[in-house]
């Protein structure tokens, strides 16, 4: 069987020491299809060479709403804007707003998230949307452009993704549909629609078990427990998503 995982950091620092050791271990496990999301130099860098040598990763690249804190130039767009030009990602992502972690710099984040939107659609780029606490306001910005793309580790009710999936976004859930009390997420993704489900890590973040860094490897996991949640054969589910990926890309 061949996975797929819609959101990882492969580029991250945290992989520098192994990072061969970590993709071997995937490709052995059939995890073939992945998007590296890289939001800084360094992660962009690593992740280009890695789509160079695997040419079925896909290459994603944004400025993260959860980076805003300092620097909010102008001039970071138009970094942003000559990295596409230059690397031509597959991607623009992640970008969104996070309410949650980062509540006192909306007003930053959704200029940000405008204006890689706005990229996104020049380039014809789909997005990988990050989004926490702030689901109207991010429902309301991804309606003023014509982008489609990812929501990625998403985390609310039915009702939003089915207004998500209406604009033409993936549903993309990871490891929270894992622990045992987590009713809601497996209620919700029980009721996706198959031709519109995504699974991720967000390794090496997101790892449900503590002190574990989290890995691409790990996807597969996330992929058993949504099979029996859905009611459905493993095989049936893997293509099912090898499906929704490519046609993210097509
Ligand atoms: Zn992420």
């Amino acid at each position: 069987m061949v996975y797929a995982d819609a959101h990882c950091h492969l580029g991250s620092r945290q992989y520098d020491g192994d990072r061969e050791d970590v993709i071997k271990r995937m490709l052995e496990k059939g995890v073939e299809d992945v998007i590296i999301i890289c939001c800084s130099r360094h992660d962009l860098e690593e992740g280009a060479r890695l789509r160079q040598a695997h040419p079925s990763f896909k290459l994603a690249v944004s400025i993260h709403p959860q980076d805003l804190e300092e620097d909010f130039s102008e001039n970071r767009l138009d970094e942003l804007r000559k990295a596409v030009r230059y690397y031509h990602p597959d991607m623009i992502g992640e970008t969104g707003l996070d309410y949650y972690s980062h509540p006192h710099t909306k007003m930053q984040q959704k200029h940000f998230f405008r204006s890689q939107l706005e990229m996104a659609s020049q380039f014809h780029l789909p997005v990988n949307i990050h989004s926490r606490k702030a689901a109207a306001d991010t429902l309301e910005i991804l309606r003023e452009y014509p982008c489609r793309g990812i929501i990625h580790s998403y985390s609310g009710s039915i009702e939003t993704a089915r207004l998500c999936i209406k604009e033409g976004y993936m549903i993309s859930f990871g490891a929270s549909i894992l622990f045992p009390g987590a009713r809601r997420p497996k209620e919700v993704i029980a009721q996706i629609p198959a031709d519109r489900l995504l699974l991720e890590t967000d390794s090496p973040y997101q790892s449900p078990v503590i002190g574990h860094r989290h890995e691409p490897a790990d996807v597969i996991r996330i992929y058993e427990e949504t099979a029996r949640i859905r009611g459905i054969p493993a095989e049936q589910l893997a293509d099912e998503i090898r499906n929704n990926f490519r046609r993210v890309f097509a």
